[in-house]
C-alpha cells in the first residue's frame, strides 16, 4: 500500500462541497490540494493551494493536476472514463477508473450489483423506446423508467402506473438509454457508506436514514430508525457490493427498506454522500476523512458515532430564511459551501444537529419554517 503524507499534494477532480469537504479534512493535516474545475471561484477552489480551471475532461488540465498531485481522487462520478483511465496511467490513481465506468452507467450499475449477490429490483434495459415496450412487461407496474446516463436528483425519471402511461417514457431516450425497474413500496430509505483501502480493510459509517423532499434529499436521521436485523444486512450488502468492487476510497449504497425488513439496493455513489455530512460533527471519523486515510493508503478508523444527529440540507431557497435565525441555535452546526448564487432548488450547505430526541428536534426543525 503506497503511503502519502502530509506535505504532498493531493488532486480532487471537481471542485464542489465534497471537493471542499474532503479537501478541508485533507488540509487540517497538512496535505496540499490541487483542484481541477471549470469555476475559478468553485467551492473547493476556495479552499486549495492549486486551481487548475478547465473542463474535467480537457486532457491538457488533467495532465497538469497529475503532474502538481501525488495522488488523485474525485468528488463526484459523471467525469470522463476515458480520462481518468489516461490519467491513471501517468499519476497515481488509487480508486482506478473502473468504478467510474460501472456507476456511472444505470445498466452496468445494476448488473454489477446484481453479480455481488446484493438485492436490486426486476429491471430491463432499453437502447429505444421501441425496445422499452417490448420488454416493460418484466419490470411490471407501477415501474420507474430512469435514463441510464446522467441523471441526478430524480430527474430523468419517470414513473410509470400502468401500461397506457409508457409514451411518458418516450423523451427520457432523447438524452439516453434507459432501464426500467420495478416501483418499490419501501417503509424508509437509507443509506450505507463504505470506506475501503488499498489492502481491502473497510469499515461503515453509522447508517443513515433519509427523507428527501422533491426527490432532493431533505434529511439525514442517524442513527436509521430500523432494526438490527435491517443493520446487519444493509451492512453486509455493502460489504458484498464493496469487495466485489474491490473498492478503494468511498462508495454509498442507496437502499430500500421493505415492510418486511428486507432491503433492495437502489443505487451506488462512488465518492462521499451527501447522507454522511453528520460525520463530520457526529462521528469520531468524517466520511471525509476517511476517504482521505483510504486514498492516501493510511490504516482507516473504526468509526464510532458519538450521538444520534440529524443533518438537513439548505437548498438556495433556504439560505436566506436561515441567516436570519442563524445566531439564535448555538447547537446547530451549519456549513454553507461559498456557492455564490442561492439558485431554488441548488445544495448550498446542510446544518448537522446531534441530538438525544430525534423525534424533538424533527419537530423544531419544522417549526423553524425555514423548510417549511
Ligand atoms: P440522487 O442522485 O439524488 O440520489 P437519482 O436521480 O440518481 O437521485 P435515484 O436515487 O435512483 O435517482 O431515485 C431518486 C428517488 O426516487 C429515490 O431516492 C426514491 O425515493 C425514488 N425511487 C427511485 N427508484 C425507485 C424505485 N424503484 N421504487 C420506488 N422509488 C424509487
Ligand atoms: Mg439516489
Amino acid at each position: 500500500m503506497k503511503t502519502i503524507l502530509p506535505g504532498q499534494t493531493i488532486g480532487i477532480i471537481g471542485g464542489g462541497q465534497l471537493g471542499r469537504m474532503m479537501g478541508l479534512a485533507a488540509k487540517e493535516a497538512g496535505f496540499r490540494i490541487a483542484v481541477l474545475d471549470p469555476t475559478m471561484d468553485s467551492p473547493c477552489g476556495q479552499i486549495a493551494d492549486i486551481r487548475i480551471v478547465a473542463p474535467y475532461n480537457d486532457e491538457t488540465a488533467l495532465e497538469e493536476l497529475g503532474e502538481v498531485s501525488d495522488v488523485i481522487t474525485y468528488e463526484f462520478e459523471n467525469i470522463d472514463y476515458d480520462g481518468l483511465k489516461r490519467l491513471s496511467e501517468i499519476a497515481y490513481v488509487p480508486q482506478g477508473a473502473e468504478l467510474v465506468r460501472i456507476t456511472q452507467n444505470r445498466a452496468t450499475e445494476k448488473s454489477e450489483i446484481k453479480a455481488s449477490g446484493a438485492p436490486v429490483a426486476n429491471y430491463v434495459t432499453a437502447e429505444t423506446f421501441d425496445e422499452l415496450k417490448g420488454k416493460i412487461n418484466t419490470a411490471g407496474f407501477p415501474c420507474i423508467v430512469k435514463t441510464t446516463f446522467g441523471g441526478y436528483d430524480g430527474k430523468g425519471q419517470v414513473k410509470l402506473d400502468s401500461p397506457k402511461d409508457i409514451h411518458e417514457a418516450e423523451s427520457l431516450f432523447e438524452h439516453s438509454s434507459c432501464i426500467a425497474e420495478a416501483f418499490i413500496p419501501f417503509t424508509k430509505e437509507i443509506s450505507v457508506i463504505i470506506q475501503r483501502n488499498p489492502d481491502g480493510e473497510s469499515y461503515c459509517l453509522p447508517i443513515a436514514e433519509n427523507i428527501h423532499k422533491d426527490h432532493i434529499l431533505h434529511e439525514s436521521i442517524v442513527p436509521a430508525r430500523v432494526g438490527p436485523e435491517v443493520i446487519a444486512q444493509a451492512e453486509a450488502a455493502a460489504k458484498q457490493i464493496a469487495d466485489h468492487l474491490e473498492l478503494v476510497g468511498t462508495l454509498a449504497v442507496e437502499m430500500f427498506v421493505l415492510e418486511n425488513d428486507e432491503i433492495i439496493i437502489n443505487e451506488l455513489a462512488p465518492r462521499p454522500h451527501n447522507s454522511g455530512h453528520y460525520s463530520i460533527e457526529a462521528c469520531n471519523v468524517s466520511q471525509f476523512h476517511q476517504h482521505i486515510r483510504a486514498v492516501c493508503g493510511w490504516p482507516l478508523r473504526k468509526p464510532k458515532l458519538w450521538a444520534p444527529s440529524i443533518m438537513v440540507n439548505v437548498l438556495g431557497e433556504h439560505v436566506a430564511p436561515l441567516k436570519k435565525v442563524i445566531v439564535n441555535y448555538p447547537d446547530w452546526s451549519v456549513h454553507l459551501y461559498g456557492k455564490a448564487e442561492a439558485k431554488e432548488k441548488r445544495k448550498m450547505g446542510h446544518v448537522t444537529i446531534m441530538t438525544d430526541d430525534i423525534e424533538k428536534t424533527l419537530q423544531d426543525i419544522d417549526s423553524t419554517s425555514i423548510w417549511a
